[in-house]
């Protein structure tokens, strides 16, 4: 494990105003601040770990439980902050692996941040084997004041702009410069290339290739909104996409009918390896297939003997986390099943109730409807249901 983020969540957000208690957890285009940072690190392959620095306990379970739901395939550790940053810095340092050789520390407030920004920080890093920092040049006229200007007439100092850099997170640093940078720092620093400078040390900026502002007022959400909406996968996806899916179970007797993942009373139900749920295998297919992955049968194969009567809404579970990692997020579903007996209409309701929990979605935003095949061919004969889904997924 040589390269280990520590992703600082703690801040205060005390400029937030009542808009959120903590801005880490604030949703933007569905999804936590927080989400966006740990999407980025990700899918840039740059790193080895991640070190999560809550605030609290309780911050610390609600950013467990994203974790969790974006199934982050590298190891992530949780540490707690203290009052000051340079003390969750250090909280954070002193949870890496002893293998660990080089550290990066990002500041979650800054959610836009891009794999390609991370990779050329990464480049960077093993180029200069010193301290990096992602950063970028100041475009307005810059003056310096002794006082206030604006509480009283004051003697401005014209700044040179084109030397002028505003740093950003992440900073990326040996681990050895970065340990030896806290333990000796004791002025008040905003940021770890301070204390990095503070030892007489240089370091190298380097210029971000994407906006990659941090949240800090209100006013700033907007903004973030429509990077963070522009920053699919890839910048020429649509905002839009559509899946379609398709299933189809025979009906056997001695087996329970459970479809939408509601349990149907009935003298016959549907044969499958899992619970058999023709309407949640599709619905779930639908979302797969909306957000360009494989069918279910990738990540639940029917040779696994250890998800046998697996209930459905497992698998449409992690349908909508696959889903939610892509980058996407669920408007709508529309069902169709096709069911020669029973009557399904009377379940219809309980099926939209039962989906809407898993799905994270309101009822309305859940249409299924149920026909009869009138006879024809094997499911008009009663062999077996058949359900057909769509869902529109959005960016
Ligand atoms: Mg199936």
């Amino acid at each position: 494990m040589e390269h280990v983020a520590i992703l600082l969540a703690g801040g205060t957000g005390s400029r937030m105003g009542d808009v959120s208690a903590d801005k880490i957890l604030l949703e933007i285009n569905g999804r936590p601040v927080f989400s966006h940072v740990l999407k980025a690190f990700h899918e840039s392959e740059t790193q080895d770990g991640l070190i999560v620095v809550a605030r609290d306990q309780e911050q610390q379970r609600q950013l467990a439980a994203i974790v969790a739901r974006e199934a982050v395939s590298l190891p992530v550790y949780h540490a707690l902050g203290g009052s000051e940053r340079a003390i969750s810095v250090r909280n954070g340092l002193a949870c890496l692996p002893p293998e660990t050789r080089f550290v990066s520390i990002h500041d979650c407030a800054r959610p836009a941040v891009t794999p390609a920004s991370l990779k050329a920080l990464r480049a960077a890093l093993l180029q200069a084997n010193g301290a990096v920092s992602l950063a970028h040049r100041i475009t307005d006229t810059v003056r310096q004041f002794a006082s206030d200007p604006v509480l009283g007439p004051a003697s401005g100092q014209l700044l040179a702009r084109e030397k002028l850099w505003a740093m950003e997170t992440p900073q990326a640093f040996p681990r050895t410069l970065i340990e030896r940078a806290h333990r000796l720092c004791t002025l008040p620093v905003t940021d770890d290339l301070a204390a990095v400078e503070a030892l007489g040390e240089p370091v190298l900026l380097v210029e971000s290739p994407h906006p990659n502002p941090k949240l800090t007022r209100p006013a700033d959400i907007p903004f973030l909104t429509s990077l963070l909406s522009r920053q699919p996968m890839n910048a020429s996806q649509p905002p839009f996409r559509t899946g379609l899916g398709y299933d189809i179970h025979r009906l056997v007797e001695g087996r329970p009918l459970v479809l939408g993942g509601v349990t149907i009373p009935a003298p016959f139900g549907l044969e499958g390896h899992s619970d058999a749920d023709v309407l949640t295998h599709a619905i779930a297919d639908a979302l797969l297939g909306g957000s360009g992955l494989p069918d279910i049968g990738h990540y639940f194969p029917n040779t696994d003997a250890s998800i046998e009567g697996i209930d459905s809404q497992e698998i449409l579970a992690r349908a909508i986390r696959e889903t939610s990692r892509m980058g996407y997020r669920l408007l709508n579903v529309d069902a169709t099943l096709i069911a020669e007996k029973p009557r399904l209409a009377p379940w219809l309701e309980a099926m939209k109730e039962r989906l809407s929990g898993t799905l994270g979605l309101a009822p309305s935003c859940i249409g299924i409807k149920a026909t009869t095949q009138e006879g024809i061919g094997a499911l008009g004969k009663g062999d077996g249901i058949a359900a057909h889904a769509v869902a529109t997924l959005s960016l």
